[in-house]
Formats: structure tokens, sequence, C-alpha cells
């Protein structure tokens, strides 16, 4: 079962992941650079400043490498993914349609995409503190605004697609979302 956790920098993404690796026997990937070739990528999209188009292809050579070498052959087992198609859709639709999107998307990944999706939802407040609290990438740096509507678009390319989530406040104590989120998995897991 391939399973995804979504939400915008400083959701509290990562912290999740180091807590479920001590509880799942999963295969843990992330998105962009768990592959060797997708490190070189994550450099490229980190720290250069390039075209919008330059960018979603490298976003999608990183997915499609990801997926050949780790889900496809682990797709019987148990994934959990910092990141999926749902944040390529989700922070590409600002500047690109949505169903050529998909579509680029499913040719990235013969079409496998997340059973279900985790999504750690900030509200504006805390968006805003967390973020000053860290340095910031080139794509953090281009604001509030633009990471709230990213936000929103995780939620609806969730919903477009028809994959299932759940959806949970990021602000709540880390133990908390821990315990939901272990819940869900466990209980998908058990199906
Ligand atoms: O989650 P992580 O910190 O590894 O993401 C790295 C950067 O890439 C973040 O700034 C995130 O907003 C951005 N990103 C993106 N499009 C994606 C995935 C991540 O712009 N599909």
């Amino acid at each position: 079962m391939y399973i995804a956790i979504e939400g915008i920098d400083t959701a509290g993404k990562s912290t999740q992941i180091e807590l479920l690796k001590k509880e799942f026997n999963a295969i843990f990937i992330k998105e962009p650079g768990f592959t060797s070739f997708g490190k070189k990528i994550r450099e490229i999209l980190l720290n250069e400043d390039i075209s919008k188009k330059a960018e979603l292809f490298l976003f999608l050579a990183d997915r499609s490498e990801t997926i050949e070498e780790v889900v496809k052959p682990n797709i019987n087992k148990l994934i959990i993914s910092d990141r999926s198609v749902i944040s390529g859709i989700a922070y590409a639709m600002e500047f690109f349609d949505f169903d050529m999107l998909v579509n680029l998307n499913k040719f990235a990944t013969d079409s496998i995409f997340p059973e279900f999706v985790i999504i750690l939802k900030l509200e504006k407040e805390d968006l805003i503190y967390r973020l000053s609290q860290k340095e910031k990438d080139s794509i953090e740096k281009r604001g509030i605004e633009y990471l709230l509507k990213i936000q929103d678009n995780i939620i609806a390319t969730c919903n477009r697609l028809e994959i299932p989530y759940l959806l949970l406040e990021a602000s709540k104590n880390i133990e908390e979302i821990n315990f939901r989120i272990k819940k869900a998995i466990s209980g998908l897991i058990k199906r």
C-alpha cells in the first residue's frame, strides 16, 4: 500500500515521518530527492532560478525515477512517502493546466499514484511563525499567500483525483498528530 504524507513547508511532515519510522516496518521515500539521480535534481530545484517549465520537468523526472526504482518493485509492501504526485500537481497548478498536469504525471508514474493521503494543514498564523523561524529555500521565498494557496491546492487535488485522504490540523501537538496518523495507517494495512 502506497501512502503519502502531504502538506506545505513547515507543516511538520518530516517530524511525523521520523516517528513513523520507529512505528512501522515500511519503505520510506521522499520527493524530491530520494534516488541518487533525484538528489542531484533536488540540488538544482532548491538552488537555481530556472523557468517554471524546466522546474516542472525536473520534478517529473525525479518522481518517475522514484516510482521506477522504489515504488514499483515494492508496491505490495507498505510505502510511506514524504510528498508525492499530489504536491507535484498542487504546486504546478499555479502555473499550468490541471488536466495537462494529471496526464504528464500519469505518463511519468505509469499511473501509480498514492492510494491514501494524509494532509497536514496549517493555519495562516502558524505558517507565518514557523516560516520566520527557518532559513527559506527559493520556493519558500515565494511567500505566505503562495504557500496557503498551495495548501488549498493539495486538498483540491485529492478531491479532483478522488484519492481518499485524512485532513489533520498541523498546529496540534506532535503526539496527537502522530496518534491519528498511526491509527489511520494501522486501519489501512489491516484491510
Ligand atoms: O518537502 P521538502 O522541504 O523536501 O521540499 C523542498 C522544496 O520544494 C519546498 O520548498 C517545497 O515547497 C518545494 N516543492 C515544490 N513542488 C513539489 C514538491 C516540493 O515546489 N512538487
